[in-house]
């Protein structure tokens, strides 16, 4: 399906993060975890690039995405816009998806990657499925985590949902986790991981290293469903 919105509203979620919101068509549906593309016009010129909605399909009035800026040309047109202004949706697309057919699962995050994990999170709390959710988000500086009051708030909501942080450039005032998603964290943090099905999304450095891990822990290719998001 494809359509033309007005952004409605446009929310700052950290220094270099904005999410865009639109009212959802009540003919649009999607999955948890699945992406559309977003199309932005400048005079002749279109661009289009793929984002995973970070909306949960429980959220029947609105569809939102959210991006990382980066000051390049679509970005900065990104960050331009004022609710009003319009851009076109095609979607849904994408196979990361989560409509409860497990009953554990464990979301590996990295960076923005946590976009399709926080679709997932809202629609399990708001579907108050019985899921057991282990979420590892991986980012480099405490100004770079995304969502974190959001989570917090979803924590209060659902007693199956955890969340684990990790950062690698910390300030040093951080007194929680260092280390980068690897196979000591995971025996530390998850220590039942062989019973839970793998969701993972980051750039694709990361995406390909945590295949790696997983496969190297004997987690089979049928539990590891991933997502790079190829151009970050
Ligand atoms: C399925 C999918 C889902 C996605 N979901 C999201 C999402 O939820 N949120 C999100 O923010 N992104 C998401 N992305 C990535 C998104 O589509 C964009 O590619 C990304 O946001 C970067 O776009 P950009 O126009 O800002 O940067 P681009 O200009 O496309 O730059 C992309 C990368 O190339 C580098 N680069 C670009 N130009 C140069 C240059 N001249 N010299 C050196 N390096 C350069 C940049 O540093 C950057 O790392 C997703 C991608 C996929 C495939």
């Amino acid at each position: 399906m494809e359509f033309e919105e007005p952004v409605t509203e446009i929310i700052k979620r950290t220094y270099n993060v904005k999410s865009f919101r639109f009212k959802k068509p009540d003919d649009f549906d999607y999955k948890a975890g699945q992406y559309v593309i977003i199309t932005l016009k400048d005079g002749e010129k279109k661009i289009g690039k793929p984002f995973t909605l970070s909306s949960s399909p429980t959220e029947k009035d609105h569809i939102e995405f959210t991006k990382k800026l980066t000051g390049h040309e679509y970005s900065n047109m990104l960050d331009a816009m004022v609710p009003g202004d319009k851009a076109t949706i095609k979607g849904p697309f994408g196979k990361l998806t989560f409509e409860g057919e497990r009953e554990k699962i464990a979301l590996l995050s990295g960076g923005i990657g946590i976009t399709p994990m926080i679709s997932i999170c809202k629609y399990c709390t708001d579907m108050k499925l019985n899921t057991d959710i282990m979420l590892i988000c991986s980012d480099k500086t405490e100004e770079d985590m995304i969502f974190t009051e959001e989570l917090e708030e979803m924590k209060k909501q659902n007693p199956n949902l955890n969340v684990f942080h990790t950062l690698t450039r910390a300030s040093e005032s951080w007194t929680g986790c260092r280390e980068r998603i690897c196979e000591n964290l995971i025996l530390r943090e998850l220590p039942d991981y062989y019973e839970r099905t793998f969701y993972v999304c980051g750039p694709p450095p990361m995406v390909d290293s945590m295949v790696e891990l997983l496969q190297s822990m004997r987690i089979p290719d049928s539990e590891i469903n991933k997502e790079s998001l190829i151009g970050y």
